[in-house]
């Protein structure tokens, strides 16, 4: 079969690469080629992208999210809330969610996320209303139809107020349901394969809102299917006390308890960890998601991101759901996790650490070592943003400037090769409509 056509992506203002000062070439999907300073490319390229205007990134990724969640932003019965009231206050409105809804709410962060210079995201839907049963399925056309590379994590709820959890009883199943669905989820829509699109993986919720036999199962039906393990865990202090409570342990004791602390499990927040507990994830080669706004709007703590790494634990970065964050910009996520753990642990975290758990940090989380990272053989996922607005006026070092200057929109990006964000705009998508239709499914929802 002749190659596909090689496209030169061409002298750059900058690029998150070593030795590839004027550009590379991308050809099948793939990086093939890194063109050094003062070179011109090997590979014949019939295509050139002059990039003389763009800041070359890798392809953020994005490890944590709720996309149904943009439906209730800064919805009033959340304000000014910690999680465990902030959540009771919202599952009742979340309860009415229909596919229509879902459908827009994650067009609207499925878009938002790749004009934010994302190209791969998880999903953690956990909501499953009578009506619902094919939320991830309605997730996983969106993703096809907007070109983002997405990990869905077929999320889960099986331990209502009735049996003392969290969640009313109407939001949450049965386990057969639950596990019967993320094996139908799984043998219909998860690719293997490192150039994958669409992955599945598991994902019941919280301590809270999960019973143990279910933690059980699912890791028994993920190691069997051979998929990724994710949930919240060690969130805030409430959620400590609750664990400590009802199962006599910290929350870390209780997923080791259930079989969860292992390499295949990608943990959302890990706030609230001890030394002795960070030292074990580190052994046990379980990555975090650290989730900066969230945990600061719901005033949860703060993630030690340094000390994770110390004990070699890979840290990516999460946006979180769209309720907490109230946004699904990931280089505004970059900048939120900058500034947060350069707070915590002075100037030792620069702007390039940031940029480093958005990609690199992130990729680990999902298993996906040919993301990430700008070198030969490895994905063409890319963002490219331009520093011509007035934020970015008077700027030295451009990569320095995207962080510190606050980027917030991409200007260009790719996904395995194909352009799905031109000129900051997503080719097909009506954003406008979008808007109309998206902002009426919230009102209704949340009773506006
Ligand atoms: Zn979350």
């Amino acid at each position: 079969m002749p190659k596909a056509t090689a496209t030169w992506i061409k002298d750059p203002l900058a690029i998150l690469a070593d030795g590839a000062e004027r550009g590379v070439v991308v050809q099948d999907g793939r990086i093939v080629e890194l063109i050094p300073a003062g070179a011109t490319p090997k590979t014949p390229a019939e295509t050139t992208f002059d990039a003389s205007g763009h800041v070359v990134v890798p392809g953020l990724i994005n490890t944590h999210h709720h996309f149904f969640q943009t439906l209730t932003r800064a919805a009033p019965a959340g304000l000014d809330r910690e999680l465990f009231p902030w959540l009771k206050s919202l599952y009742p409105v979340w309860a009415g969610l229909t596919p229509e809804a879902l459908e827009l709410a994650v067009t609207v962060a499925m878009a938002e996320l790749l004009l934010s210079g994302c190209t791969t995201t998880t999903d953690h839907h956990y909501v499953f209303p009578a009506g619902l049963e094919e939320a991830i399925d309605i997730e996983v056309a969106a993703a096809k139809r907007l070109g983002i590379r997405v990990v869905l994590t077929r999320g889960s709820m099986n331990l209502s107020q009735r049996d003392g959890g969290l969640p009313p009883d109407g939001v949450v199943q049965d386990e057969d349901t639950i596990l019967a669905d993320s094996k139908r989820l799984i043998d219909r829509h998860h690719q293997r394969g490192d150039d994958a699109m669409v992955q599945i993986a598991l994902a019941p919720c919280s301590p809270f809102s999960v019973t143990t036999a279910l933690m059980r199962s699912t890791a028994d039906l993920a190691a069997q299917m051979e998929v990724r393990l994710h949930t919240h865990l060690a969130e805030t202090e409430d959620e400590n006390r609750y664990c400590t409570e009802i199962y006599g342990c910290r929350p870390l004791d209780y997923l080791e308890n259930c079989g969860w602390l292992g390499d295949r499990t990608w943990l959302a927040h890990a706030v609230h960890f001890n030394a002795d507990e960070i030292a074990r994830l580190g052994q046990a080669r379980t990555a975090i998601s650290h989730c900066a706004c969230s945990n600061q709007v719901l005033a949860s703590g703060g993630c030690p991101v340094c000390d994770m790494e110390a004990s070699g634990v890979k840290v990516g970065l999460g946006v979180d759901g769209s309720a907490s964050n109230d946004a699904s910009n990931m280089i505004q996520e970059v900048r939120a996790a900058f500034l947060v753990q350069r707070q915590r642990y002075g100037i030792k975290v620069s702007h390039r650490d940031a940029l480093r758990w958005a990609t690199q940090g992130s990729a680990a989380c999902i298993g996906r070592a040919s993301l990430g990272e700008i070198k030969p053989r490895n994905i063409a996922d890319l963002a490219l943003f331009k520093l011509d607005e007035l934020r970015f006026s008077g700027h030295g070092d451009p990569i320095a400037a995207l962080v510190l200057c606050g980027a917030h929109r991409a200007d260009r990006v790719m996904v395995g090769g194909n352009w799905v964000v031109e000129d900051g705009r997503i080719p097909g998508l009506d954003i406008e409509q979008l808007i109309r239709r998206h902002s009426t499914a919230a009102r209704r929802l949340q009773k506006l």
